[in-house]
């Protein structure tokens, strides 16, 4: 039998193994029923499907001895420059519309573009994409989280983070249970329709699986509201009742249907742990220096929000480069200058102007007080802890710590704020834009915020008793049935208001024969 593309194999890892350690660890320590943590130990489904789109022209560059024979090839002038679209790896996206007007010379396929050089023209094909979506658990309400657009995706990997959502939407206390799910693929190698066509496609095959009171996607790594916006159609066009669907995706636009400070509201909760962290120790944010790894939705919202809480940026660390100033870098510059920016085609910090370029690498010795790791999962390595010179790692991102990494920043006496409780935001926010899609209302952010506070604040106290052995009662919190009698590290308290909060559900309804 043929060997399947490289793309669509399943990678060897074993990320969701090495992932439970901590719901294990948890399990054991608050006696978790045996058949609950056989309910909890893998997901509920797991959907695997590929979804096909047409491509559109693309023009490759064309270099070396291949280029020789065109040398005479005059130039071919393109008023309608809106007709071709540069990706971040160099080809261009060329409609049709492009070759209708000027002064356009081809030969064997291959244009010559100004001083843009060479280029052969590829016809669009039409590609198959795999697609995944986990569906972990829904003992709390209806399955809820994330999709991934990115090449390095699998099935081992949603398994990861759909138990993480199941246990982040009960650390966060909405009624929802944990999903993940994505396409194996790059965005920055597509143009807006691309993405477009696959993401309806994408909805067409996971209509049957999702839904307002079922599965509820939300933006993550490669996707945004307009991915959002896109899905949402697929989803509910041609439907009776129409406005009832609106709840099938969170994380929309404001304008249809998203909720005011949806959009900022992973990095607005993380910087509610942030300066929880400090009130603990009877102080605030203000003049803290920070680093942060990744500038996208969650890294640049977290830093912004923090720099008005009076602390400082002091170096930022994206997939193309490293910038650094330790008097602070001016953060609303830097986002104007990923995204904002056209000519910016991969949305990097590399390349800004108004503070100094370092090696990526050497961003993790940063001095600073905080490390926010807001990327991808698996940065803070045992040797990134070694040489991390901060007080506190606040995870923006999910699974940003291995379980080394976790060891030695505990021997180093550093503090986590740990990713189910510090990007719990998102999902947080999600849950009111979901309220407010059924109850067809719409919030002011000061509204949002207010709620987003106390919930993300009044959890993460939970969590800290729990950490620290302080059962508390008051008339707004009550630590009491969550304590165990001993100390625990951060993470394994989560764990544990996660699994006391679920198991709840399965002791009090029992099981469905
Ligand atoms: P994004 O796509 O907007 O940004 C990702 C950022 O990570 C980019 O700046 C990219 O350059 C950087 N990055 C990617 N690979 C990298 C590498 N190898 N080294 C350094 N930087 C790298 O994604 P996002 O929505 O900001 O999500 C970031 C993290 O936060 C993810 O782990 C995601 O699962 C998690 N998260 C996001 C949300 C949300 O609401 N968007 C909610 C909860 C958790």
């Amino acid at each position: 039998m043929e060997e399947p593309p490289l793309l669509e194999r399943e990678p060897e890892t074993n990320i969701f193994g090495e992932s439970m350690a901590v719901f294990h660890a948890a399990a054991d320590l608050i006696g978790l029923a045996p058949r609950v943590r056989l309910e909890l130990e893998q997901p509920d489904y797991e959907h695997i499907f590929y979804v096909t789109a047409q491509l559109q022209d693309r023009l490759v560059p064309l270099r070396g001895e291949a280029a020789a024979a065109y040398e005479r090839l005059p130039p071919s002038v393109i008023p309608n420059r809106a007709a071709i679209t540069p990706l971040f790896n160099g080809k261009l996206i060329l409609r049709p519309e492009a070759l209708r007007s000027g002064s356009i010379h081809i030969q064997d396929g291959v244009i010559r573009l100004g001083d843009q050089g060479l280029y052969r023209i590829e016809p669009g094909e039409f590609a198959r994409f795999k697609a995944y979506r986990v569906q972990h658990n829904q003992a709390r309400g209806p399955y809820k989280g994330g999709l991934r657009f990115h090449k390095a995706v699998s099935l081992d990997l949603f398994n990861a983070l759909a138990a993480e959502m199941t246990w982040k939407t009960a650390i966060a206390d909405v009624p929802f249970g944990g999903a993940k799910g994505g396409i194996r693929m790059d965005p920055r190698e597509h143009s807006k329709e691309e993405l477009e066509s696959i993401s309806l496609r994408y909805m067409y095959r996971l209509k049957q699986l999702v839904g307002p009171n079922v599965d509820i996607p939300a933006p993550d790594v490669g996707t945004n509201p307009q991915v959002m916006a896109w899905l949402l159609r697929q989803y509910s066009d041609g439907e009776r009742e129409r406005h009832n669907h609106r709840g099938v995706v969170t994380g929309k636009d404001v304008r249809i249907g998203g909720s005011e400070g949806r959009a900022k509201a992973t990095g607005q909760g993380l910087a509610y742990c942030v300066e929880e962290w400090y009130a603990q120790r009877g102080l605030t944010p203000a003049g803290a220096r920070f680093i942060v790894q990744g500038f996208g939705n969650v890294g640049s919202a977290a830093a912004e929000i923090l720099c008005k809480m009076g602390a400082r940026c002091v170096a930022v660390q994206d997939a193309d480069g490293a910038v650094y100033d330790p008097n602070g870098i001016d953060v609303g510059a830097l986002i104007t200058h990923v995204h904002a920016n056209p000519q910016n085609l991969r949305r990097s910090v590399a390349g800004y102007g108004g503070a100094q370029p370092i090696a990526p690498d050497d961003f993790w010795s940063v001095d600073a007080d905080i490390c926010i790791p807001a990327a991808l999962g698996d940065a803070v390595t045992g040797d990134v802890a070694e040489r991390l010179e901060v007080k506190l790692v606040a995870e923006g991102a999910n699974r940003p710590t291995t379980t080394e990494g976790d060891k030695v920043l505990a021997e180093r006496g550093i503090s986590v704020i740990p990713d189910i409780i510090g990007n719990a935001g998102g999902v947080t926010v999600s849950y009111y834009e979901w309220i407010q899609n059924k109850r067809m209302e719409h919030w002011t952010e000061g509204e949002v915020n207010a709620r987003l506070e106390r919930a993300i604040k009044s959890n993460y106290r939970l969590i800290c008793d729990i950490a620290e052995d302080r059962p508390r009662r008051s008339a707004d919190h009550d630590s009491t049935g969550f304590v165990l009698g001993k100390r625990l590290p951060m993470r394994l308290a989560a764990m544990v208001l996660a699994l006391k909060r679920i198991e709840a559900h399965y002791m009090l309804e029992g099981f469905s024969q």
